[in-house]
């Protein structure tokens, strides 16, 4: 019965890397160590790229010419290539009215179906144009609504790497893979995503990434690995909503 047990936790735990604000300009020094990094302990990352980058804040970080050909190089390495926003530009502010009640800039979320559609579909078809598939997506800031989600699957998306909860789920014919905390952390139980700033660490940031890959190689997972892990059972219905509302109240730090 206990070694059942160990077994269940044992695999039903583990973290996938996800790399945020991945663009042309961005922190390329960071973004070189981190490869090799992943390459030394054959991780396999989701890297959010931002197809239409228009954000000033990013646009200040150096520019990489060959961009969508670096692209192409990590997806053929077998890494996850997500959509991350379209041109990563806050247009609206949510009073946490916003699906994960965030609350805060937003990209989509307040915005008609319409303006979601086109903005989906023009990211879609950059990726397209650069040969890329594309099969999950998600939001600057966290910020969705329904229209999000209907946007997405008129374009043919049903997957979300954000999210409260334990374990990936299903809701709204959508697969949300859970994305709880700031900081790069493993829970002795569940299955979570990271979200990684790179253009906002510090070398001794990167130090302690290392460190806890190190120490964590063998429980990070790849984005094919979580697909399998979606679990609707009543038991993690339940807790999922617990800790979105724990997690709603004690969400201070506000991420991008
Ligand atoms: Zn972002």
């Amino acid at each position: 019965m206990l070694s059942k047990i160990k077994n269940y936790i044992t695999d039903n735990t583990g973290i996938l890397i996800r790399l945020d604000d991945i663009a042309e300009n961005m922190n390329w020094d960071l973004m070189k160590k981190s490869e090799l990094l992943f390459e030394k302990y054959e991780i396999k990352p989701v890297l959010g790229v931002i197809p239409k980058n228009k954000d000033n804040e990013l646009l200040s970080y150096p520019k990489k010419d060959d961009f969508w050909e670096q692209v192409r190089v990590w997806k053929n390495k077998g890494w996850e290539i997500a959509m991350h926003g379209y041109t990563h530009v806050y247009d609206k502010t949510c009073q946490k009215d916003d699906y994960f009640n965030y609350g805060g800039g937003s990209e989509f979320s307040g915005h008609s179906l319409e303006v979601q559609t086109s903005r989906i579909k023009n990211g879609l078809k950059k990726f397209d144009d650069e040969k890329i598939k594309i099969r999950t997506f998600f939001a600057p800031n966290h910020t969705y609504d329904k229209n999000t989600f209907i946007a997405l699957k008129n374009c043919g998306i049903n997957e979300i790497i954000d999210g409260y909860g334990f374990m990936p789920y299903q809701e709204n014919d959508i697969k949300f893979i859970p994305q709880l905390f700031y900081k790069v952390l493993l829970l002795p139980f569940g299955i979570q995503t990271t979200q990684i700033h790179l253009n906002y660490w510090a070398q001794k940031d990167f130090d302690n990434f290392e460190k806890f890959i190190q120490k964590n190689s063998n429980k990070i997972i790849t984005y094919d690995q979580v697909l399998k892990k979606i679990n609707n059972n009543f038991f993690y219905k339940f807790i999922n909503s617990l800790l979105k509302k724990i997690l709603k109240f004690k969400r201070i730090v506000k991420n991008k």
